[in-house]
């Protein structure tokens, strides 16, 4: 597995829990699984067991010279885990954050070389290189293109599209800093030509093109890339490689998501003991400062970005506080408009006894208000899957979803969904706009005032329903069996 995420320390969204429960599950099924990531300064350093020194001196090609790396080797909570770390003056995973650099091109384009050197200089033959968005899109290109000749040709790849809001879109530059070179070759529409602009290289393109077989988070964000412009330009390339594409929808890591044995809780509950919820919404309502009154807690938990419906979140927390509703929200942003927005949110409602607005990243304090709150949002202009709501759905805290992606897979509306009432979970809406959400939230908040019976048995469906990596835990399986070489 190399990946630019793995949780929890390195984590940024949901990336980071796929790569960390889909290595889980492979192994309980008992396979042997590594995974390499980037030895960043910003690591949850305490969440590492044993680390150590495993090589000293990896010199990594990079422009006509090479680099000196050294290789660390540590557990995650069970995980084997190789991080590479670089000595080099441009510092590339010493910047105390783990995006959002102006040369992030270049430094997972160095990452994604190094690691297959690293694998090329320890003899590491796997059956299967499973690798996961823009960041570690160009292994499979050095793989066919360069690694192979040098006696890698036992790994097949499989290259997982987690958001194609993000493709790394680049320069000529990185084709000559990876040793690609060829720029008459790669600036290619068949390779890793741009398709919007053909001065552009597509990180992203070249990892659809090259890998053996392609998924994404769900089988409806599939059918979305296939048929409608959230293909992001890359339409044409998942056509001609349709053959390849499967979506296989995220598991969630029931282990670590277990309202049963969270240690982050102040008292463990599940289905037979259900009431004991609410002494977390009490301590929710302590550690946040909002009063102790009859109401439901409406929560919202994720990145602050556009893709998340900035526009909707807003809105809801306005409606829910005018409706009878106490509001949290935790969330950062890189974007410093975005950032900014919420900052005067958060003054607004500063004094308000009802709403809480964390800016900032706490895993810990995440479980807490999952796990205390009646409702959660997830008001997305579009998501691939989407974890917030399956760990709703595992809290007893009932989603409230827009009709996109991943949501439609896993979330079922109480009222109109084309299913037996026992496997209605939540709240759906279609239009991106103020209308939309006020009518699920109208009904949500409706139905837990008048009905709070059949509220309950929606938050029992919810936690009777299985996202676990089961499932797809044996779908990747099937994946691997399909591409490995004979
Ligand atoms: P995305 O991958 O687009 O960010 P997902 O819903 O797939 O969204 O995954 C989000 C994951 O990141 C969840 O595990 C969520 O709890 C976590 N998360 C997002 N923002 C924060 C935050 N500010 N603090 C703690 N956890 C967060």
């Amino acid at each position: 597995m190399i990946a630019s995420e793995c949780a929890p320390v390195a984590k940024v969204g949901g990336l980071g829990d796929v790569v960390f429960g889909l290595c889980r599950e492979l192994e309980i099924r008992g396979n042997s699984v590594e995974i390499i990531l980037p030895k960043y300064d910003c690591l949850r350093y305490g969440e590492i067991f044993g680390l150590e020194l495993t090589l000293k001196d990896l010199w990594v090609p990079w422009y006509d010279r090479s680099v000196h790396c050294s290789v660390y080797f540590g557990f995650v909570h069970g995980r084997k885990c190789f991080f590479i770390d670089p000595h080099s003056e441009q510092n590339f995973f010493n910047r105390r954050a783990f995006y959002g650099q102006g040369d992030d091109d270049q430094r997972f384009a160095f990452f994604n070389r190094a690691a297959l050197e690293f694998m090329l200089q320890t003899g590491k033959h796997p059956d299967i290189i499973h690798c996961h968005d823009w960041q570690t899109g160009l292994v499979p290109v050095l793989l066919y293109e360069i690694y192979q000749q040098l006696g890698m040709t036992r790994p097949r790849v499989c290259y997982t599209l987690h958001n194609l809001a993000h493709q790394g879109v680049t320069k000529e530059h990185i084709l000559r800093a990876t040793g690609l070179n060829r720029h008459a070759y790669y600036y290619h529409q068949d390779r890793l030509q741009d398709g919007a602009n053909r001065g552009a290289i597509n990180v992203m393109k070249g990892g659809i093109v090259y890998s053996n077989f392609v998924t994404t988070v769900s089988p409806r964000y599939a059918w979305e890339i296939m048929h409608t412009e959230q293909s992001c330009g890359l339409g044409h390339t998942l056509h001609v490689h349709r053959q390849k594409i499967g979506g296989i929808l995220n598991g969630l890591d029931y282990e670590v998501w277990n309202p049963e044995t969270d240690r982050h809780l102040p008292g463990p509950y599940g289905l037979a003991t259900l009431d004991q919820k609410y002494a977390t919404k009490q301590a929710l309502r302590q550690r946040f400062w909002l009063r102790d009154v009859f109401k439901p807690i409406v929560c919202f938990i994720g990145r602050l970005d556009h893709q998340k419906g900035v526009p909707l979140i807003t809105h809801a927390i306005e409606y829910c506080l005018r409706h009878g509703c106490q509001f949290v929200l935790l969330g950062t942003s890189p974007d410093s408009k975005v950032a900014q927005h919420f900052q005067g949110l958060k003054q607004r409602y500063n004094d308000n006894p009802d709403c809480h607005l964390e800016l900032g990243f706490n895993e810990e304090l995440s479980h807490l208000i999952y796990a205390g709150s009646d409702l959660i949002i997830v008001p997305s202009l579009f998501e691939p899957c989407g974890l917030t709501q399956l760990i709703g759905l595992r809290y007893g805290t009932v989603p409230i979803v827009r009709a996109t992606g991943g949501l439609i897979d896993t979330v079922f509306d109480a009222n109109h969904a084309n299913k037996p009432y026992a496997e209605r979970t939540g709240f759906v809406f279609n239009d991106f706009n103020a209308p939309g959400i006020e009518s699920a939230l109208g009904r949500a908040i409706g139905l837990w005032y008048n009905f709070p019976q059949h509220f309950r048995e929606l938050m029992i469906n919810g936690m009777r329903s299985d996202f676990s990596w089961n499932h797809p835990g044996q779908n990747y399986l099937n994946v691997y069996a399909h591409i490995r070489a004979k």
